[in-house]
């Protein structure tokens, strides 16, 4: 720490004014880079400077939800990252063959992410959002050393078994001691064509996460939103342009843009 051979990690800095969130979840398949690819590009849309970290290092798909496949570009010692709808991006994706699985040991994803946070030239950024990989694996706790005022965001589905893995998830928080600023229940219900709310996941997810939380961490950790499932949001999402910008109006997109702005 402090030695010349540790690279400076200007979010980690004292007096930085990037706000980091993590978005974290249980399991894989709830809709967590899906939801930090849509915060990302809301906040980006309402004037913030938005970085985003794919840190999902086995499911990264970041760069196919913002529709980026460049690799960050060389300069000297540091690396431009490519930008889209606003939105400065690093992946994982973009430095591993296509098609090749990743098969990297802790110590490699903890070198891989400081990197990410060290090397690559920012710039000023309002916020950045790290997309987690989903669990409580060493990237989680690597987060949290390299980036020790970071805050965590947990995502998951009205589903039983979902709430109790993205709990888990959301309790490294009292060893990391982050701030769980709270949790995003998404595919909450699909609206019927009459109007009515379909349940397909169940429900009460969001809340039951929320509620052991706080009881765990001894603040108040709330639902920060509910998010319907919403075909466009995941056209959108296979498309490279998240929902916000391709259908504003719709329901899940509406439902991201409230918890973006509550951030
Ligand atoms: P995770 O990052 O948790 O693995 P993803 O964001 O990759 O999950 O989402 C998994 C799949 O579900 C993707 O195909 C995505 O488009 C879709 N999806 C996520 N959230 C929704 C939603 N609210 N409505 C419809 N499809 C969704």
């Amino acid at each position: 720490r402090g030695t010349d051979a540790e690279p400076q990690i200007p979010f980690a800095q004292p007096g930085s004014l990037t706000k980091v969130i993590a978005v974290a979840s249980g399991k894989g398949g709830v809709g967590k880079s899906s939801v930090t690819a849509n915060l990302a590009v809301a906040m980006a849309a309402d004037g913030l400077r938005v970085g985003v970290v794919d840190a999902d290092i086995y499911g990264f798909s970041i760069p196919r939800m913002l529709g980026v496949d460049r690799p960050p570009t060389k300069v000297d010692d540091m690396l431009l990252p490519p930008e889209a709808h606003g939105v400065k991006v690093v992946s994982i994706g973009m430095f591993v063959p296509v098609g090749q699985p990743v098969v990297w040991r802790g110590p490699m994803l903890h070198r891989a992410l400081q990197q990410f946070l060290a090397d690559v030239f920012w710039g000023d950024l309002d916020v950045l959002l790290l997309d987690l990989p989903p669990g409580t694996g060493d990237i989680a706790i690597s987060v949290a050393q390299l980036l020790p005022g970071s805050e965590i965001v947990v995502v998951t589905t009205p589903q039983v078994a979902a709430a109790e893995v993205a709990e888990r998830a959301g309790s490294v928080a009292v060893q990391t001691r982050q701030r769980v600023v709270g949790v995003v229940e998404n595919m909450a219900w699909l609206e019927q064509p009459d109007g009515s709310r379909l349940e397909l996941f169940g429900a009460g997810g969001g809340e039951r996460v929320a509620a052991n939380l706080t009881r765990l961490i001894g603040s108040d950790v709330p639902v920060l939103g509910q998010v319907p499932i919403d075909v466009r949001l995941r056209e959108a999402g296979d498309g490279g342009t998240p929902v916000v910008l391709t259908a504003p109006d719709s329901p899940g997109a509406v439902a991201l843009r409230e918890v973006a702005r509550g951030l």
